[in-house]
């Protein structure tokens, strides 16, 4: 993501309205006779922790706008915090209402009214589930593509039954244009997933492509090359992603986001290169060429400056060179004279993606890389290790105010600890785009 304080604040202040809107809409009007502090206090919980879940459909909603704003890996980050919280408050809601009154555990009682109580019950153990399967997904072995089928569904039923418990209980919503606005936002949140899990992939599937070549990579990774089928193919900056499936059919649950790496000068043929880390990706190197394949996008703002006259500095780790290799294979093709620098962190020399392209990159770009290696072979001069302040000052070009741009992508530990030392040289936040891989 570009990161910039003036977008996040606007942001984080729409939410928040947004999240506050229930309250706004329940004190609006006529109000019911008041009830004791703690009962009202819970209800308000209850409300802003239902909106909170609503709104996150909206945050995975893959809206170009919102993603380019905000960037996919702090939209998720912020989709996970705000999750814990709606958790929290929910559950706070009939904890401190049996607490303030034991009147209210009736609602919980099936002897009182048994629909009411299995879908407030189920509803609960819905919220558990969901907290569960996120927070444990890894150690449950539960894979992703599953585990993102359940979080949708069990989130959409959750605020389902919290639709009908407000309706029923019936406080805070008359009139009825209330009721009608709790239907339209609660209407709203199923319409997202509908639109993800439907139609986007109807679109997709008007817009086919082909696997032209499967191309064998250093370190245990390949790359795709994809052709569209009767269409013009995809128009992407450098820098973007997509969403890929492979395979008949574009409704797939295998979907997954690949950094394209391809220049952008080439709309009819675009490559994904692939490291196997996991069950889908491991699979990679036994696509058959001639294999269908579904995209979603492009998508992502970690893209370069339209001025080409101004210099971008690329700090990456391992599979995080795709989206630089897209900007540099659209530099030569543009014959772009900006100033680039690359400091490009790998294991081991062997398992450096795309070396012999870079030292041919090197002399037709205005390029200098620097390869860092954790063990490097015998009689290596170069650098060793991993990137961390010291290398990065060693190597970092001195800025004298021009105004360079920074890429970072790569590993955890490496984005986390180059990102503030760009700014303790004092880049300014809205020169430092960041891309991170790993998104839950
Ligand atoms: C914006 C972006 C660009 C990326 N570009 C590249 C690239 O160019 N090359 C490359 O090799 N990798 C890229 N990745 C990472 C790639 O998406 C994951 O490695 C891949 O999805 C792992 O799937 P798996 O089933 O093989 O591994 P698993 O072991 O199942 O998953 C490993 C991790 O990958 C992530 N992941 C898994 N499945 C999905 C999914 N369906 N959707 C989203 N994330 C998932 C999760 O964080 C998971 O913990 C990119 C990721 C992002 C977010």
């Amino acid at each position: 993501m570009k990161y910039s304080l003036g977008t996040a604040l606007l942001w984080i202040g729409g939410y928040l309205l947004l999240a506050a809107a229930p309250l706004l809409i329940a004190y609006w009007g006529p109000l019911p006779p008041p009830r004791n502090f703690w009962v009202e206090f819970s209800v308000g919980l209850g409300f802003v922790g239902l909106a909170i879940l609503g709104l996150q459909f909206v945050l995975t909603g893959r809206f170009a706008h919102v993603a380019t704003s905000l960037g996919l890996d702090s939209m998720l980050q912020y989709h996970r915090q705000a999750g814990l919280v709606a958790f929290f408050f929910i559950l706070a809601h009939p904890l401190i209402l049996f607490l303030a009154d034991r009147a209210y555990l009736e609602y919980l009682d099936p002897r009182a009214n048994l629909p009411r109580a299995l879908a407030l019950s189920a509803a609960l153990g819905a919220l558990g589930l969901l907290i569960v399967s996120t927070l444990w997904r890894q150690p449950l072995r539960l894979p992703y593509e599953w585990w993102r089928l359940l979080h949708g569904l069990l989130a959409l039923f959750v605020v389902l039954v919290g639709l009908v418990h407000i309706l029923q209980v019936g406080f805070y919503v008359s009139p009825g244009w209330k009721q009608a606005l709790w239907v339209l936002l609660t209407g709203s949140a199923l319409a997202l997933l509908i639109n993800t899990r439907i139609v986007r992939p109807l679109k997709m599937r008007q817009k086919p492509w082909r696997v032209s070549e499967v191309r064998e990579e250093r370190g245990r990774a390949w790359t795709l090359v994809l052709q569209p089928e009767g269409h013009p193919g995809m128009n992407f900056l450098p820098g973007q992603f997509v969403w890929l499936v492979l395979g008949k059919s574009a409704f797939s649950i295998q979907q997954h986001p690949f950094s394209l790496a391809s220049s952008a000068t080439r709309p009819d043929r675009l490559e994904l290169t692939i490291k196997a880390l996991g069950d889908f990706t491991a699979r990679t190197g036994d696509v058959q060429p001639g294999a269908r394949a579904y995209l979603e996008g492009p998508y992502g703002y970690f893209v370069p400056n339209p001025n080409p006259s101004r210099g971008a500095v690329f700090i990456v780790g391992g599979v995080g060179i795709t989206p630089v290799m897209s900007m540099l294979r659209t530099f030569r093709d543009r014959r772009d004279p900006r100033p680039l620098w690359l400091i490009y962190a790998n294991p081991d020399w062997e398992r450096v993606l795309f070396r012999e392209e870079l030292e041919v990159l090197e002399p037709t770009l205005e390029l200098k890389a620097v390869h860092v290696l954790e063990n490097p072979p015998e009689g290596w001069t170069g650098e060793r290790g991993r990137i961390g302040p010291a290398l990065l000052d060693r190597h970092l070009p001195d800025d004298r105010g021009e105004g360079f741009d920074y890429f970072v992508c790569g590993p955890e530990p490496m984005m986390d600890s180059v990102v503030p030392h760009l700014r303790k040289r004092g880049v300014p936040l809205r020169s430092i785009f960041s891309e991170r891989f790993q998104i839950v």
